[in-house]
C-alpha cells in the first residue's frame, strides 16, 4: 500500500489493485477511461443543448453550462498515486470549490488546502476532519485564526514576523510551516512575489518563534501554479533541508514538508520524476511529505457550452474577405476569468450548428480549404472582454449555434463575476467514466 497518512478507502484500494494486478498499465486504463469519458461528456452536451429552444427558453435556460467528468479526477488521483507515492495531496480548494469534486477527493483520503473561513466551513461540513485541512495562507485574517482554532484547524503557514506574533495571541498550539519563496520565474501565475520567506531571513523567524514557544512543525514551499520547469522543485526542496537544518539547530523538531501545487497534467510525470528523487535525496522516509495540488486534478474535468447570442459581419473591402465577431453568454467577466487571471487561451470548438451536433467531430482536419475567420467576445459592454481574438472554423457559425471548450476546470468559475448583470452562477452537468469513483460518490 502506498505511503499515506489516511486510510485509502476500500474501493479506491480494489481498483488500483485490480489496475496494478491485471498488468493493466496506468496508461491502458487512462487511454479507456478517457475514451468513455468523451462518449459520456458528448451525450450530457447533447441532451442539454437539445433540450433548450432559444425562441421560447426561460430567462437564463440558455446560459453557459459545464459538464464535470469526475472520473477523470479520479484517474488523475490515481497518476499522482503512481508517480509521487511519498506526496499526500491537499486538494487546492481556490482552484475550483465544486461541491462534487471535493466529496470524491475526501473519500479517495486527501486532504484539502484552504485559504479562508469559507474554504474551512466546505471541508468541514462534508465531514473531513480537521487534521486534514492546512490553512495554506501566510497573511491571514484575524478572525478566520480565531475560527481555525475553535475548529481544530492547526495547520498553517506563515511567512514574516508580524503573523508569529498574530499567531501567538490567537492560536498558540497552531501547527506552523514556513513558507519559503521560490524560483518561479517559469511558471504561469507566479506566486512568490507576494508570498514566501527569503531564505536569508528563515532563521531570524525560526528564533522569533523559539522565543514566542511556538510550534515550527516545517517547511511549505510553492513553485507557481501552472509551473513548467522541474528544476524549481529539487532547488526548492534543498532550499527546505537547509531551513530544516537550521530548524533543528534551535530544537525545533520539523516533521513535515509540504510541496505546495504548481503541477500540470501534461507535465505531471517530469516533474514528478524530479520532485520525487529530490525528495529521496534529502529527505529520510520518517519525514512526512504533503502538497497542495489544485489544478492538476481538475483542469481537464470540466468542460463548457456556450451559445451565440449576436454576430457581426466584417467586410473588408480592400482584401475582399469577410470574417465574423461572434458574442457568446460568457466572457472573461464570467467563467473565462482565466483567461485575465490564470493566462489561459482556451481553444473555441464547434459544438452544435445548422450542420448539426459536433462535439468531438473537428478533432483533426481543421485545414479544409474553406475556413472562415471569428472573433470571439463575451456578454458585457467592455473591450476587455475577448476570448479569442482570432479563430478559423470550416463551417458557418450563427446566431443560436453552440460552442464547446474544454480544459475549463482551474480557475474559471470560482473567479467568474456577476459584471453588467450576468450571472456568475452556472449549473454543472455530472458524470462519471470510473466506476470506482461512482461507488464512492454512491452514483
Ligand atoms: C494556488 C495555490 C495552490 C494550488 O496551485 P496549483 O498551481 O493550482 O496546483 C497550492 N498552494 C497554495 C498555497 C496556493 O496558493
Amino acid at each position: 500500500m502506498a505511503r499515506s497518512d489516511y486510510p485509502i478507502t476500500e474501493e479506491y484500494q480494489l481498483s488500483y489493485e485490480a489496475l496494478q494486478s491485471t498488468g493493466n498499465t496506468l496508461g491502458n486504463h487512462v487511454d479507456h477511461g478517457a475514451g468513455i469519458s468523451r462518449q459520456l461528456i458528448g451525450e450530457a452536451l447533447r441532451s442539454r443543448v437539445e433540450a433548450i429552444n432559444q425562441d421560447t427558453c426561460e430567462v437564463g435556460d440558455e446560459d453557459a453550462f459545464f459538464v464535470a467528468d469526475l472520473g477523470e479526477v479520479y484517474r488523475q488521483h490515481l497518476r499522482w498515486k503512481n508517480n509521487l507515492k511519498r506526496v499526500t495531496p491537499h486538494y487546492a480548494v481556490k482552484c475550483n470549490p465544486d461541491p462534487q469534486v471535493l466529496r470524491l477527493l475526501s473519500e479517495l483520503g486527501t486532504g484539502f488546502d484552504c485559504a479562508s473561513k469559507t474554504e474551512i466551513e466546505q471541508v468541514l461540513k462534508i465531514g473531513v476532519d480537521p487534521s486534514r485541512i492546512i490553512y495554506a495562507q501566510p497573511c491571514k485574517t484575524k478572525s478566520y485564526v480565531r475560527y481555525a482554532a475553535q475548529h481544530g484547524v492547526k495547520q498553517m503557514t506563515f511567512d514574516n514576523a508580524d503573523e508569529l506574533y498574530k499567531t501567538k495571541q490567537l492560536f498558540p498550539d497552531a501547527e506552523l510551516y514556513l513558507r519559503i519563496l521560490t524560483d518561479d520565474s517559469a511558471s504561469l501565475c507566479r506566486l512568490s512575489q507576494k508570498f514566501g520567506a527569503a531564505l536569508e531571513s528563515a532563521v531570524e523567524l525560526l528564533e522569533l518563534a523559539k522565543k514566542l514557544e511556538l510550534n515550527v512543525v516545517g517547511v511549505a514551499f510553492h513553485v507557481g501554479s501552472g509551473a513548467s520547469d522541474p528544476k524549481a522543485f529539487l532547488k526548492a526542496v534543498q532550499d527546505a533541508r537547509f531551513v530544516f537544518d537550521q530548524a533543528a539547530s534551535l530544537g525545533f523538531n520539523m516533521h513535515t514538508l509540504d510541496v505546495g501545487g504548481g503541477f500540470c497534467g501534461e507535465t505531471f510525470e517530469a516533474m514528478a520524476a524530479v520532485l520525487s528523487s529530490a525528495l529521496d535525496a534529502y529527505f529520510p522516509p520518517h519525514i512526512r511529505v504533503i502538497g497542495e495540488p489544485g489544478r492538476y486534478y481538475v483542469s481537464k474535468a470540466f468542460t463548457i457550452a456556450c451559445h451565440v447570442i449576436a454576430r457581426r459581419t466584417v467586410a473588408d473591402a480592400t482584401l475582399g474577405t469577410t470574417s465574423y465577431m461572434l458574442y457568446m453568454n460568457d466572457g472573461v467577466y464570467g467563467n473565462f476569468s482565466s483567461i485575465i487571471f490564470d493566462h489561459q487561451n482556451p481553444v473555441p470548438r464547434i459544438l452544435q450548428s445548422s450542420n448539426g451536433f459536433a462535439y468531438d467531430k473537428h478533432r483533426s482536419g481543421y485545414d479544409t480549404p474553406s475556413m472562415t475567420e471569428y472573433s470571439i467576445w463575451g456578454p458585457t459592454c467592455d473591450g476587455i472582454d475577448v476570448i479569442s481574438s482570432s479563430c478559423m472554423f470550416s463551417e458557418t457559425v450563427d446566431v443560436g449555434d453552440w460552442l464547446y471548450f474544454e480544459e475549463m476546470g482551474a480557475y474559471t468559475k470560482c473567479s467568474a463575476t456577476r459584471f453588467n448583470g450576468f450571472t456568475d452562477s452556472h449549473d454543472v452537468l455530472y458524470v462519471c467514466s470510473e466506476p470506482g469513483a461512482s461507488a464512492l460518490l454512491g452514483l
